[in-house]
């Protein structure tokens, strides 16, 4: 397959999935299969909870600035990225994590609110880092390993000053990475990931990433960055395409949103663009809060992934 339909694949696959759990957020285990029962049905991209049908949330639209900001800026540059961040975070979006939106309102510099806001609160391992981080990551993936696990910890410190949420978006970014060159069964090479991991969030990590790890077995809600990553990787593990993937990641209850985002970006770098329905695609739309009335539809992501892929040059 060509790195351009994974890179897609995964760009879209994290806005289809954020979509379609949107409905779902804070809502109980099985409610997703108990709503649509036949697999491939149809109807899924349901609209619901304050979202329009097919609308993505908070999770794709950082993704998108993101992209932006390193296309435009040629690169990583954490400035550009914070002040495009306080701009949405400024335009009242329909859905904003709570630190996200502190850190980003609380006047401080882009290098000081999200340490501040971690020493003043100590617990700062949501998943808001982790939920927005596929399109750095395909921009990343031609660096390298150790390269593109920085940017995502540079990233995500923007918002999140916990280590645990860093570490957690690093071993995504790697994860897209495998992914993205084709690497068949990049879950079976977990182990060398972990080596890269900070030692104080090794064991942590390790454990919600063992094969034999269930998200029942989750010490934390599915909005914490580990059960979170977890059960993404579970997701993907466990079943066999990228519509059953997704459903499973939805039908976990929770944080659905960002559960199917980080499902849907490492399924569709797997299983490629073409494998994303479309029934749920043509729905799809991101707005942009701050940026003009803007509204992305899928020929945008597109484009995105493809300057996000060239940019990289591989
Ligand atoms: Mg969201």
């Amino acid at each position: 397959m060509e790195c351009i339909q994974r890179a897609a694949g995964a760009v879209v696959g994290s806005a289809v999935g954020d979509a379609l759990g949107g409905p779902f957020e804070f809502g109980p285990q099985g409610a997703f299969s108990a709503r649509f029962p036949t697999p491939g049905g149809g109807g899924e991209m349901c609209g619901g909870g304050g979202w329009d049908r097919g609308e993505a949330t908070d999770d794709t639209q950082m993704a998108v600035l993101v992209a932006e900001s390193l296309l435009e800026q040629k690169g990583l540059d954490l400035p550009d990225i914070f002040a495009r961040f306080q701009r949405w975070a400024a335009s009242e979006p329909k859905d904003i994590g709570l630190q996200t939106e502190d850190v980003l309102t609380n006047g401080m510099p882009w290098d000081l609110a999200a340490a501040i806001h971690f020493q003043v609160n100590r617990r700062a391992a949501g998943n808001g880092s982790l939920m927005r981080a596929t399109t750095s990551a395909v921009y990343f993936a031609a660096a390298g390993r150790q390269a593109t696990m920085d940017a995502a910890r540079r990233i995500a410190a923007l918002t999140h000053g916990d280590r645990a949420a860093w570490e957690g978006t690093a071993i995504f970014h790697e994860l897209v990475r495998l992914l993205l060159d084709g690497h068949t069964d990049p879950l079976t090479t977990l182990d060398d990931i972990l080596a890269l991991v900070h030692p104080d969030h090794r064991g942590r990590y390790a454990t919600v990433l063992s094969p034999d790890w269930h998200p029942d077995q989750a010490t934390e809600f599915n909005g914490a960055v580990w059960p979170c990553l977890g059960s993404a990787v579970w997701a993907l593990r466990t079943t066999t395409s990228f519509e059953d993937a997704l459903c499973a990641a939805i039908d976990l209850g929770g944080d659905t949103d960002t559960v199917a985002a980080v499902t849907g970006a490492m399924a569709g770098a797997y299983y490629g663009l073409d494998a994303i329905p479309a029934r749920w695609t043509e729905p799809l739309h991101v707005p942009l809060p701050g940026f003009g009335g803007r509204v992305l539809r899928l020929a945008d992501l597109l484009h995105l992934a493809n300057c996000l892929v060239k940019e990289c040059r591989y």
